[in-house]
């Protein structure tokens, strides 16, 4: 692939010949990353906001958790960015797939990489492909109403859940734990597709248990997250005092780190919780990581072995075994970042190979070629954190552009057309309004503020029903 589209021989971007940006994932990064590109007049830009979806907001929409009503209405502030005369979202089109890398450059100067990391990372142990063993991005992806979720698979895992280990301690482990021990009445006001609500009330679970290979010191979980658990209106949360007997080291870290200490402080006030008899329990269990999935067609059990912390802060196996019972077991121990078709990502990082935002080829700054949120970072931070993230990737690419290494090139093609001229239906922002609207209007037939179409025909179908209508 020619990659130096750019040669640094063409103009300075004038507002007639604006600098043409193709930003690519229309999540939290790529929106401040458009956002950044035009809150600034000293490079007169144009951008193209890509997504492969043919809704915008990434994981605000696909990831943060549907009873956290409050944290996704952040895509009410990341909408205002994508309302602005010189962004223009373009979504149902998947770049690798729909279009190569090599045709987008030539439509455009320059290209921010903003796609994300959302493939689970695999504990590499024995059973962990059986049935009823699913990564965290199955579960969440289908009680989102992702397109491409596995309904078969979740639900068929689902069905069978009484017994369930969530095996890794962040965030995601809690929001997932969380889901599946909701009274179905906490979940029925959110955004989750009916099938969903339907499927998580008839899941018979009964316990869930939550694997942290090291102690409670050592756990990424926020301490907002944490507390929720204990108010639970239909499970009892419960934590072994055992593990909350900590070595020195995790006093100290403790005392030197107050989201520890008031983690600690949250778990220590349910060392008293029993089980109540008919009522589902959620029990955090640290010092324990998953040996093998245990099961013939599905799984039965995981063997867990009891670790201890070492020096460095790492989990150490002791050889001490115990087999805890588990007909669904759900991975959630990170995420990571692919490589888009011509585009090379550090395997070991799940990362694109970067310097502030400046993609590097072969250990170079590649011209035209950038990249913000988690492919840039990996999977770290909250939404906002991408904001900052994505101001310092535009700020480099901007100060390229200002010192001449970012020139434009000649006269480029419309992206949207040369797409629809080869038979694919990219959704605008106004085709995304018919969407939204149809969600509201699904919502409202069950008393709901929305609904979350999850079909690719569905969505698309609004889109048609309203270019129809419109004439
Ligand atoms: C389960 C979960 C829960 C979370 N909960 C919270 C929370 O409660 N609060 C919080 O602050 N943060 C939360 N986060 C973190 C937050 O969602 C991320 O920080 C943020 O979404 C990362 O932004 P991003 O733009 O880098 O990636 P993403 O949000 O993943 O966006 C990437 C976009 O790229 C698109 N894309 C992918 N491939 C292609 C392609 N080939 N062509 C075109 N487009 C493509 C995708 O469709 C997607 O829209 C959560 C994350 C997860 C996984």
């Amino acid at each position: 692939m020619p990659h130096v589209t750019n040669d640094g021989a063409g103009p300075a971007p004038s507002p007639d010949r604006p600098l043409r940006v193709a930003v690519i994932g229309a999540g939290p990064a790529g929106i401040y990353a458009a956002d950044a590109l035009t809150r600034q007049d000293a490079v007169p830009v144009a951008v193209d906001l890509v997504d492969r979806l043919p809704t915008p907001f990434g994981l605000v929409r696909h990831g943060i958790a549907p009873d956290h009503p409050k944290m996704r209405a952040i895509r009410d502030t990341l909408y205002r960015s994508l309302d602005h005369p010189l962004v223009r979202f373009v979504g149902n089109v998947d770049v690798g797939r729909d279009l190569s890398l090599e045709e987008l450059r030539r439509h455009v100067d320059a290209v921010i990489y903003t796609y994300g990391a959302s493939v689970d990372r695999r504990l590499g142990i024995d059973g962990e492909n059986l049935p009823g063993s699913l990564a965290a991005t199955d579960l969440v992806a289908w009680y989102c109403g992702h397109p491409d979720a596995d309904r078969e698979r979740v639900e068929d895992a689902v069905r069978h859940a009484r017994s369930v280990v969530v095996v890794g301690v962040g965030n995601v482990a809690l929001d997932v734990a969380r889901v599946l021990a909701r009274a179905p009445e906490e979940l029925d006001p959110t955004e989750m597709p009916q099938h969903v609500l339907d499927a998580l009330a008839a899941s018979p679970v009964e316990e869930i248990t939550v694997l942290g290979r090291r102690g409670p010191a050592q756990a990424a979980f926020t301490t907002q997250e944490l507390r929720e658990l204990g108010e639970l209106a239909g499970a009892t949360v419960l934590v072994d005092p055992k593990d909350l007997e900590l070595e020195p080291d995790a006093e100290e870290r403790a005392a030197a780190d107050r989201v520890v200490a008031r983690n600690l402080a949250a778990m220590r006030d349910w060392i008293d919780h029993v089980p109540e008899p008919g009522r589902p329990t959620l029990t955090l269990r640290f010092f324990s990581r998953p040996a093998r999935l245990i099961g013939s067609d599905r799984v039965e059990a995981v063997e867990i072995e009891r670790t201890a912390v070492d020096g460095d802060g790492r989990a150490v196996g002791t050889g001490e075994l115990e087999v805890l019972p588990a007909d669904l077991v759900i991975r959630s121990v990170g995420y990571r970042g692919v490589s888009l078709p011509g585009l090379p990502v550090d395997e070991r990082t799940g990362t694109v190979p970067n310097e502030g935002g400046r993609a590097l080829r072969d250990g170079a700054p590649s011209p035209g070629e950038y990249v913000a949120g988690w492919i840039k970072r990996g999977p770290t931070g909250v939404v906002g954190t991408n904001k900052h993230d994505a101001r310092e990737t535009v700020a480099h690419l901007l100060a390229d552009a200002t010192d001449g290494t970012l020139r434009v090139g000649g006269p480029v093609d419309d992206l949207v057309q040369t797409l629809v001229a080869r038979g694919a239906e990219p959704v605008l922002l106004d085709d995304w309004r018919a969407i939204d609207a149809a969600e509201v209007a699904l919502g409202a037939t069950r008393g709901r503020a929305r609904t979350t179409l999850h079909e690719w025909d569905s969505l698309l179908a609004a889109v048609r029903a309203a270019a129809a209508s419109a004439g």
